[in-house]
């Protein structure tokens, strides 16, 4: 047993005896009769804080990043204002252990509860109606969900070590304690301390150079949910692309970077022109190593985001248009739970493509929502098209969050908004979107409260656009609606035409293909028949060289599709792949299309061992699941 669990009990006697009984119906009292508390923020069931009936105003946070010991240590100084009087605050934490805590500069007894599933433990601190600072001093566990520490090996220059947060959705408190619900906004400031020779960046105000210290300050004044706590440790150099944005990376990899978001400052621009300023101040990217588990995250004022958009030819950064989209939709106006997560997710898909559209035109933007509807088709089919995770309001009672990171919030959402769009005209449409970010700026929003408001401020008297929406059947049904609108095909009508002439035995070399975006070499090669024959695969691969894509999105698809055709030539190749792509999104349908035979199984088994170590811990959680299922 170590010193923390014993003081943990003593502190659970003690609380029980001396604090507990009055302060449930102190809570509750003040819950009944008072304006005070968040009815959004009670509705969360992801959070074990009773941030309802606290207001967490401010966090301090000092930590020290000890790279060798995969350890965050410090404090976190939480300002609160506690508005219902209540007996005690509440903290979610996550495997973390708690050395101290003080209340206005006393050491108070605390309460560590028993870890629940996904949830963690409640900290439970005693305070007082008039307490306003709150101290815990704490240090992260080896299970912090939100933490993926890299040996230099595991990164793009292999000198140096690196660390990575992904708080999103309820990870954060698995390395500070806090109040972790998208409800809950908080401001901060912080001091990070790092092996110098490291750079340490947040989701805050940021600086381009490292010192010599290895102390870095950090600041946040505009209120942010805990999910969008944000760290990055490791040898980053920074680039400028205009005066407010620009692009951090490690230095090998700072130069590609740098060439391959030379639009995102025009990106902003456009943005704005859509839907209001950019609340933030700067915007810059991170690139991250392969290891990161996601596309990219929308931290506040830095996205960070995976290499594998680095296509060498500006195609894949639709995804920066995306985490960019999110300052609005997410960042700016917040889902109030995980279950309306299509308030953040689908509004972002639709911005994003909105913003494509006028950097790049309508026929190229047609093709993200194209290959967006074949997602949405491929996730309702193996949701299931009756299941309720189809709803685009989901339900994640009991639940881990992430069980609704499915396409639907993302797919579904944005479609139910193009639909909006087509039926309710664009101009009166984009009206309403700006107006729907001013007036909910810095705030959350639940489905309901968003139905209200579409309904008050767009449809109106409109009992025609009404009936044409079919709000209900897109919200509260499953599956994909029969009005949901189809983007034009004009570009990839050709794609389809010369896929056609392939199949029917015309040489690659008279195809047309000179040229086609990554967008339209995924139509290409989605739309085959289930499993081409070898010879087939091996004609593609000798024209176009598919197994030596360096473009990830296309090398996935096309390895999951030797796996189907038994198509060895282009193993060497996966191993590589799998040793260093992080990315959920890749792994799984690749591993997955693995399982599917006895033998495909042996070889999935045989690298995921092989390269497990080189997973986010979230990642890590959904192919175990994946690959030791069906042992
Ligand atoms: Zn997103």
């Amino acid at each position: 047993m170590n010193r923390y669990i014993l003081k943990n009990v003593v502190g659970l006697l003690l609380l029980f005896v001396a604090f507990t009984a009055c302060k449930n119906k102190k809570t509750e009292a003040s819950a009944m009769n008072s304006s005070p508390v968040d009815s959004m923020v009670l509705r969360d069931v992801h959070t074990l804080s009773n941030a309802a009936y606290i207001e967490m105003r401010h966090l301090d946070l000092d930590i020290a990043v000890d790279m060798a010991k995969k350890q965050i240590a410090g404090t976190a100084l939480w300002q609160i204002n506690n508005k219902t009087k209540a007996g005690e605050l509440v903290l979610d934490t996550y495997d973390l252990s708690i050395d101290t805590v003080t209340v206005d500069g006393k050491a108070v007894v605390f309460r560590l509860d028993p870890r629940i599933q996904f949830l963690g433990s409640a900290l439970h601190i005693p305070i007082q109606p008039a307490s306003r600072l709150v101290k815990v001093t704490y240090k992260t566990g080896t299970e912090a969900r939100a933490l993926q520490w890299l040996s230099p090996d595991q990164t793009h220059d292999k000198a140096q070590p690196f660390l990575y947060t992904q708080s999103e959705s309820i990870y954060a408190r698995s390395w500070i304690p806090c109040a972790d619900g998208p409800g809950i906004r908080f401001t901060y400031n912080a001091r990070v301390t790092v092996p110098t020779g490291l750079m340490a960046l947040m989701s805050a105000e940021n600086h381009s150079e490292k010192n010599d210290s290895g102390i870095y300050h950090f600041r946040m004044n505009t209120p942010i949910p805990a999910y969008l706590m944000a760290l990055a440790v490791g040898d980053v150099t920074f680039k400028s692309i205009d005066e407010r944005t620009g692009v951090y990376a490690e230095p090998g990899m700072i130069e590609r970077a740098r060439w391959e978001f030379e639009n995102v400052g025009k990106m902003v621009n456009n943005a704005e022109q859509l839907y209001g300023a950019y609340r933030w101040g700067r915007y810059d990217v991170i690139v991250l190593p392969a290891g990161f588990p996601i596309g990219g995250m929308e931290n506040p004022r830095l996205t960070f985001c995976t290499p594998t958009i680095i296509a060498g030819d500006r195609s894949l950064v639709s995804l920066i248009a995306h985490e960019l989209a999110h300052s609005w939709s997410g960042n700016l106006v917040t889902n109030a739970t995980w279950d309306d997560f299509w308030l953040n997710e689908g509004f972002t898909d639709y911005f994003e493509r909105r913003i494509m559209e006028q950097m790049m035109g309508s026929s190229y933007s047609d093709m993200l929502w194209e290959l967006g509807y074949q997602d949405l088709v491929e996730n309702v089919k193996s949701l299931g098209e009756k299941s309720k995770d189809t709803w685009l309001k989901l339900d994640l009672k009991g639940r881990d969050p992430d069980d609704g990171l499915t396409d639907i919030p993302y797919e579904k959402g944005s479609h139910f908004l193009k639909l909006i769009e087509v039926q309710a005209g664009r101009d009166r449409f984009d009206k309403f979107l700006k107006r729907y970010f001013f007036d909910h700026a810095f705030k959350t929003i639940t489905t309901e409260a968003f139905l209200t408001y579409l309904d008050t401020g767009l449809i109106k008297d409109d009992t025609t656009l009404r009936r044409k929406l079919n709000i209900n059947e897109w919200v509260y049904g499953p599956g994909i609606p029969s009005n949901c609108p189809r983007a034009g095909q004009e570009r990839f009508a050709k794609v389809d035409n010369a896929r056609d002439l392939f199949l029917n035995d015309v040489p690659p070399a008279q195809l047309v293909t000179t040229e086609w975006t990554t967008h339209e070499w995924l139509h290409f090669l989605r739309k085959m028949p289930p499993a081409l024959s070898p010879n087939q695969m091996k004609t593609l691969d000798m024209a176009y060289k598919f197994t030596k894509s360096g473009n990830s999105e296309i090398a996935d698809l096309w390895f999951i599709m030797a796996v189907r055709a038994n198509y060895t030539f282009a193993y060497p190749e996966m191993e590589p792949f799998l040793a260093s792509i992080g990315r959920r999104k890749f792994l799984e349908p690749l591993y997955g299309e693995m399982m599917k035979t006895p033998k495909g199984a042996e070889m999935a088994r045989m690298l995921y061992e092989r390269y497990r170590k080189n997973y986010h811990p979230l990642a890590q959680e959904s192919l175990d699941k994946l690959i030791y299922a069906k042992q």
